[in-house]
């Protein structure tokens, strides 16, 4: 059973405005002496880890000034350090990467051979993820007042975490995060009051704690000052659940009585704390949600929401016009940029337009350096960023204060938990400057063609999965002649959808069947982490081949030219995003197939599984 939060009452000489004050101060010292603060990071990092097997290992010899670390040690990606991270996973406790013991392993939605990619993890990284979370509502606060006045309602989930067989924890960061005493024992502050009892966030089974949690934020409807989730399609899920279910939430707010189905004693009892027997308002939500249209439902039912708190940046920005729809154009605040390997910013102007939100790193976070990017001009506007690094290139990585704005870049990390000069595979632009501190537009993840929610897949890993997929067709003399992908999110969960043309060279006609198992399994061959999304968070619906014309890849040809592709260097785009191009594409499809079940999954690494 989850432990009881400490009683948080507001302390008697608790004083929000000097807080916040203070952060603002704080904000404004960290990004005068950016260059400063990073080069003592690097300094700390390297001396506190100097006799590790890593370092040790390349020769970096107790070194700790800048110059000798960039000529001694590589770039590196994960599949480098690897090996490393395996031998952590089994056991070995010997200070490999990190002089501190390693707490955990936070599992990336980055794969790597279809499995997540396991981040070693540190204790006191804690400390720092939550000095990230402190800065948010202080700057927040500049621009809407009042939001310690009221609640936020946040949909926030933890999800199945797995022992390595050298008995560490292998779980996501958030999860991490809100098991910590850090977020289950924070201190009074008006800025963490949110409707969601932490009992309800740390149920593990994600219907209990779905609905739980949107009972709480229904009964508490009129405190709610703000609504989020992490993600975009968190909370539009969200939104969905309340559409399918609105008359069990009726039902328990009218009663003051919780459905049978939700089964955990801890949440059943943090929900009896605020749920009470409230007709009028099961009348009002009734009324509201069984209205033909839905759009602005969460003004409708939230009155009082200033704005909505999630993550539309990179591949989330898919989801705008169905928040707006809901939300009746409230604005949408994207807050912070991190990841599992180390929490890297924040929005210091959260009230502009979602393509313009840039985050300023901050600098006391890790030790940051930037790959300049080519961008390839093309259909595609593929992003070229080579796979590993000559020394040349190496030599061409820049500081933190020496970017150029407007340039774009590929964030390289060195972090307290044993990371160095590792490619994260995010690609930044310059926007501007926040004192000497540069503040970077999220342009998108390298290789990454689809993602519906926080499944990452790449053009190889869906050229493999296509692969396997059209053996189906071998019995019928067919053959794949071309294909492209689109993530659809209009539907809700989205999903993938392949357009494939065939040449048809057999007589025998295709049964749908055929289809139905060439979808599933392009879905049993993509990685875990979408796997996971269609199987146990149902984030990701099911996956879908259209079947379109012949000739229909040699319109898209003739269409990309036209607008300036060049006919020699010309190459179907394995993902296609242009609405026009969609739009030629549905516009010539014959038939459609959807996966008729859920591919496999299953917690944890395959490689743990076997073990057992
Ligand atoms: P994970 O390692 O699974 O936590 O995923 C981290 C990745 O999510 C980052 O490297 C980014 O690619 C993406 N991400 C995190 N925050 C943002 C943001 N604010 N905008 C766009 N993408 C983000």
């Amino acid at each position: 059973m989850p432990e009881a939060p400490k009683i948080t009452k507001k302390p008697a000489d608790y004083n929000l405005e000097l807080k916040n004050k203070r952060t603002l101060q704080f904000i404004e010292d960290i990004t005068s002496n950016a260059d400063e603060l990073q080069k003592n990071v690097l300094g700390e990092i390297l001396s506190r880890n100097a006799h590790v097997e890593y370092l040790q290992m390349h020769g970096l010899n107790h070194r700790t000034d800048r110059e000798s670390f960039k000529s001694i040690m590589p770039v590196i990606t994960y599949e480098d350090i690897q090996p490393y991270v395996e031998r952590i996973a089994n056991g070995d406790t010997s200070p490999i990467l990190c002089s501190k013991p390693i707490s955990e392993f936070l599992t990336s939605s980055g794969t790597s051979g279809g499995e997540r990619k396991l981040m070693p993890t540190i204790e006191e990284e804690l400390g720092r993820r939550s000095l990230l979370y402190s800065l948010l509502m202080p700057v927040m606060s500049q621009f809407v007042p009042g939001l310690d006045k009221g609640k936020g309602m946040y949909f926030l989930f933890i999800k199945s975490e797995a022992k390595t067989p050298g008995g560490l924890v292998a779980r996501p960061v958030l999860t991490s995060y809100y098991k910590s005493s850090h977020f289950k024992d924070r201190p009074y502050d008006p800025y963490t009051n949110y409707t969601s009892p932490n009992e309800t966030i740390l149920c593990p089974d994600s219907y209990q704690s779905m609905y739980s949690q949107m009972l709480c934020g229904l009964c508490q409807h009129k405190e709610v000052l703000r609504v989020g989730a992490v993600f975009a399609s968190g909370f539009i899920r969200a939104i969905k659940f309340l559409e399918k279910h609105w008359r069990f939430l009726c039902k328990d707010i009218r009663t003051g009585t919780i459905d049978s189905q939700i089964t955990d004693q801890s949440v059943r009892e943090a929900v009896m704390n605020i749920l009470k027997p409230d007709p009028k308002l099961a009348d009002f939500i009734e009324a509201e949600c069984s209205k033909d249209s839905w759009q602005g439902i969460i003004t409708r039912l939230w009155p009082n929401t200033k704005y909505v708190d999630v993550i539309v940046t990179g591949t989330m920005s898919q989801y705008i016009p169905t928040l707006d729809y809901y939300s009746n154009g409230l604005p949408l605040v994207c807050t912070m940029y991190a990841s599992s390997e180390c929490y890297f910013g924040v929005n210091l102007n959260p009230l502009c337009k979602p393509s313009e939100v840039s985050y300023t790193l901050v600098p006391t976070m890790a030790y940051f350096e930037f790959l300049p990017v080519q961008r390839n001009n093309g259909v595609s506007n593929s992003i070229s960023v080579p796979k590993t690094l000559n020394e040349k290139e190496q030599q061409q990585l820049v500081d933190l204060v020496d970017v150029k704005l407007g340039q774009e870049y590929e964030l390289v990390v060195t972090t307290y938990s044993g990371l160095y000069r590792y490619r994260v595979g995010d690609v930044l632009r310059v926007a501007g400057f926040k004192n000497k501190a540069p503040q970077f537009n999220f342009i998108c993840r390298k290789n990454v063609v689809l993602s519906i929610d926080s499944d990452k897949t790449d053009e190889v890993e869906l050229q493999h999965a296509v692969k396997n997929a059209v053996n189906h067709l071998l019995p019928f003399d067919a053959t794949l002649a071309e294909y492209t992908s689109f993530a659809d999110t209009t539907t809700i969960p989205g999903h993938y959808v392949l357009y494939w043309e065939l040449s048809l060279n057999g007589n025998t006609p295709i049964p749908p069947s055929v289809f139905e198992d060439c979808c599933l399994t392009i879905e049993e061959s993509l990685n875990t982490v979408y796997r996971q999304g269609r199987v146990c968070d149902k984030s990701i619906g099911p996956l879908e081949i259209k079947i379109v014309e012949s000739g229909t890849f040699d319109k898209l040809m003739d269409y990309a030219i036209s607008l300036g592709a060049s006919i020699n260097q010309y190459k179907t785009p394995r993902c296609v995003k242009f609405a026009p191009i969609v739009e030629l594409l549905n516009s010539r499809v014959v038939s459609c197939y959807f996966s008729p079940k859920c591919p496999k999954w299953f917690p944890g690494h395959k490689q743990w599984i076997n073990t057992d």
